[in-house]
């Protein structure tokens, strides 16, 4: 059967291919353990669950509106006030299939053929294929390791042109575990200012993951608070991350702004391609953004940053190997320095970070997701989730540092 050109030549997700491979080689019975996929390993809290069972017994079993019930739209919308300084009506929301299927409704309804997507990278992966998938040509703002993969103003605005239709924005960040300052994101929200041309698409998916027992600077502002381009922000968030509710399939997406149309046009889409999320999810949104759930989410914090903490030493005192403390999401990017060319025990020689993390996968049972796809500064690096419990982590970073500590490096 014919496939599509645009599907064929679209890269797979390298983070759900990394999670694959470890499930496969456990339910061969090896011991792997996995800092693939960035899954955290908690149950979604109680009292959320329970919200959702009790809908369930209630027989909310029909459709609900594309766009989510009024009270799950309303809890979104003032929290987004609440939170995030966003001034979004509930009109201005619609509840998504995860963060992803929000990114995809966006670029769909953002982007004309031939226009161009600036990503700050390195950056998660789904983003380009989501651009390219919308016809569009992406651009790249490398940011420097050395500098905690910052990116500024002036790098942005180099990268601008007058098709520029997107910037992706992402912090905290995967795959560097940065935070973007809020005086940075004020600046880069002043020098769009400039670009009328420009809207943002702003994925906060990481908000509540930060770590100011690590990066006592670590602060977040939304772009979308920002009035320069308040009126020209797609704001991205869900329940995957925070709230330990992968598997729910849990996003949304908010574009205040009275004149764009751009949520209706998310929404037309959405209707003809999903429709709503599940019914009986919906009271389960509006309990996880209640004031009821907050305790549980910040015991969740509080454990990442431990384990944050843990990945930061150990990876201080790894050969060979460097990535900055990890001040928000859950993921450490290690860039692998004289470890490519180096050889294994096993006699492979690592010339990219894919064969790093195949080797490391078979050779030290431990996953972790090549930095190819991440763009930029990935093409050098592997990512390190730190979503999974803390024993297995420590083993887990034992491992490394024994395989790393085996390699045969050049030079
Ligand atoms: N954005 C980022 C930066 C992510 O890391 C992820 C991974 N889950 C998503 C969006 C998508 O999340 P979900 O679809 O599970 O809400
Ligand atoms: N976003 C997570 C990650 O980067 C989950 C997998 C995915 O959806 O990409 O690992």
């Amino acid at each position: 059967m014919h496939v599509a050109e645009r599907i064929a030549r679209m890269s797979e997700s390298s983070t759900l291919a990394a999670a694959a491979r470890a499930r496969d080689l456990a339910a061969k019975g090896k011991p792997v353990i996995s800092l693939g996929a960035g899954e955290p390993d908690f149950a979604t809290p109680e009292n959320i669950r329970e919200a959702a069972i009790a809908a369930l017994r209630k027989g909310l079993t029909h459709y609900a509106p594309t766009a989510g019930t009024a009270d799950a739209r309303g809890a979104v919308a003032a929290k987004l006030a609440r939170e995030n300084s966003i001034a979004a009506r509930p009109a201005d929301v619609t509840i998504t299939v995860g963060a992803k299927h929000a990114v995809y409704l966006a670029m769909q309804a953002m982007i004309e053929p031939g226009d161009e997507v600036v990503i700050p990278t390195p950056a998660w992966v789904s983003y380009r294929p989501l651009a390219e998938l919308a016809g569009a040509t992406v651009v790249e703002v490398e940011t420097d390791p050395a500098r905690g993969y910052a990116v500024t103003a002036a790098a942005i605005e180099r990268a601008i042109t007058r098709r520029t239709r997107v910037l992706v924005f992402n912090s905290p960040s995967n795959p560097t575990g940065g935070v973007c300052p809020p005086e940075m994101v004020r600046e880069i929200a002043a020098m769009l200012a400039r670009h009328p041309q420009v809207s943002v698409v702003s994925d906060e998916i990481y908000e509540k993951l930060l770590y100011p027992e690590v990066d006592p600077a670590a602060r977040f502002l939304s772009i979308g608070a920002c009035p320069e381009v308040a009126e020209r922000t797609v704001t991205i968030n869900g329940m995957s991350k925070a709230f330990a509710m992968t598997g729910w399939r849990i996003g949304y997406a908010a574009a205040p702004g009275a004149g764009s149309g751009l949520i209706q046009q998310m929404i037309k889409l959405q209707a003809q391609m999903t429709n709503g999320i599940p019914t009986f999810l919906m009271p389960a949104i509006v309990e996880a953004l209640s004031e009821r759930s907050t305790a549980g989410i910040e015991a969740m914090r509080r454990a990442f940053a431990a384990r944050a903490r843990i990945v930061a030493e150990a990876v201080a005192s790894m050969p060979h190997v460097s990535a900055p403390p990890p001040s928000g999401a859950f993921y450490s990017f290690l860039q692998l320095g004289k470890v490519l060319g180096a050889v294994t025990p096993g006699g492979r020689t690592l010339r990219t970070p894919s064969d790093a993390a195949e080797a490391l996968l078979e050779e030290a049972l431990v996953a972790a997701v090549p930095g190819e796809d991440f763009g930029g500064a990935g093409r050098s690096a592997i990512r390190l989730s730190f979503a999974c419990g803390e024993s297995d982590l420590r083993e887990a970073l034992a491992r490394i540092r024994r395989f790393l500590d085996s390699l045969v490096v050049r030079g």
